[in-house]
């Protein structure tokens, strides 16, 4: 029986407390692969579920990291089999079933996707769900008929990993793209992903009217409240916002004016559920859109030893991009 060692969140009579454990393989949940996970990444979900500072977690004890690329070591799936390189994004992972935060998963096959040739395992991690978020955005925006020359994209957290990717994918795309942030610090990297201009987050965060000057074709919004009804409000005509994050609150205090005067529709982004034809749609597509110099430009690799207390910073939104945890396999970079 083989250990391996994990981030584990526990909880007793004084709380939910996350730290480095040692687990044998028979603790594994069931599934039909096993994989040695060599990379994994820290989503906004993994910060709140370490820190216990939102309800990710669905049962106890629980393995966090939404996301895992590995080797497959034992496979009774009839699309895997052992070797196979492999990469998983949410699905649960992290919340209901082990996840990404440990040396060793035993998961569902019907999660799993074989990595795009493109791809190392290293830049699928920097992708994960959050570069598979944004892609979804704007999939979701293009299947609303949007087009580059309907005029301005926006899109708000840009400098975090959602975010980051929208504004490379929708520049890659052909649009010009106004990227929101409340770091005026990160001017330069806004612009390298392919932002045209940058919008301070203090500007859309107050609230404003139901209806506002008309500013922006498009939006991806990872922040929800107030900045979205703002969004909203200052949609043109038969615009479109792609909304998938909350990190400044579950609220949208907003009106139906935009959606009834402007023809303005509200597209809701999950990226949850297993989904595996629009999975590998949008793995071929950022594939083919992005780069590995672009991905690089977006991402940071840090130790499993470090990654527990980078996981419990992305909560104060002290990350950008994306971070990479490399568990120390040594699969190609
Ligand atoms: P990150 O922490 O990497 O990015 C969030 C960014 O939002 C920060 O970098 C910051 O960017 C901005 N921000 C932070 N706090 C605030 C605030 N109070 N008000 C306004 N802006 C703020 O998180 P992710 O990119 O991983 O996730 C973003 C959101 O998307 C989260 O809510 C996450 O839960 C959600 N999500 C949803 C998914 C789905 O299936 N729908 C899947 C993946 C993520 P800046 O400084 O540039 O403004």
């Amino acid at each position: 029986m083989t250990d391996f060692r994990a981030i584990r969140i526990d909880k007793d009579n004084d709380g939910q407390h996350a730290d480095y454990v040692i687990m044998r393989e028979r603790d594994l949940m069931e599934g039909d692969v096993d994989v040695d996970v060599a990379f994994s990444a820290i989503n906004y979900k993994d910060g709140l579920a370490v820190t216990g500072k939102g309800p990710v977690v669905r049962r106890f004890p629980m393995i966090p990291g939404v996301d895992l690329a590995g080797r497959v070591t034992r496979s009774a799936h009839p699309e895997f089999a052992a070797g196979d390189i492999v990469v998983a994004t949410a699905c649960g992972l992290g919340e209901a079933h082990y996840g990404g935060f440990a040396e060793k998963a035993r998961l569902s096959g019907d999660w799993l996707a074989k990595l795009p040739p493109a791809l190392t395992p290293a830049r699928a991690m920097a992708v994960g769900t959050a570069g598979l978020t944004a892609m979804f955005c704007v999939l979701a925006l293009e299947r609303h008929g949007a087009r580059p020359e309907d005029g301005l994209a926006v899109v708000t957290g840009a400098t975090g990993g959602v975010g980051s990717f929208a504004v490379a994918l929708l520049a890659k795309a052909g649009w010009r793209v106004a990227a929101v942030t409340g770091h005026a610090s990160e001017d330069a990297y806004l612009k390298r992903l392919g932002a045209s201009e940058i919008i301070g987050r203090d500007e859309l965060s107050a609230p404003g009217k139901p209806l506002q000057k008309q500013r922006f074709a498009v939006g991806v919004d990872t922040v929800g409240g107030v900045t979205l009804a703002n969004l909203l409000a200052q949609t043109r005509f038969d615009g479109a916002v792609a909304a998938c994050g909350n990190v400044a609150g579950m609220e949208l205090p907003a009106t139906v004016a935009p959606f009834i005067l402007r023809g303005v529709s509200l597209l809701g982004v999950e990226s949850v559920r297993p989904r595996i034809g629009l999975r590998r749609a949008a793995w071929a597509r950022i594939a083919r859109d992005l780069d590995s110099s672009a991905i690089d430009a977006m991402s940071e690799i840090i130790s499993f030893d470090a990654a527990l207390d980078r996981a419990r910073s992305i909560v104060g939104g002290k990350i950008r991009g994306r971070v990479v945890i490399d568990m120390g396999l040594h699969l190609p970079l």
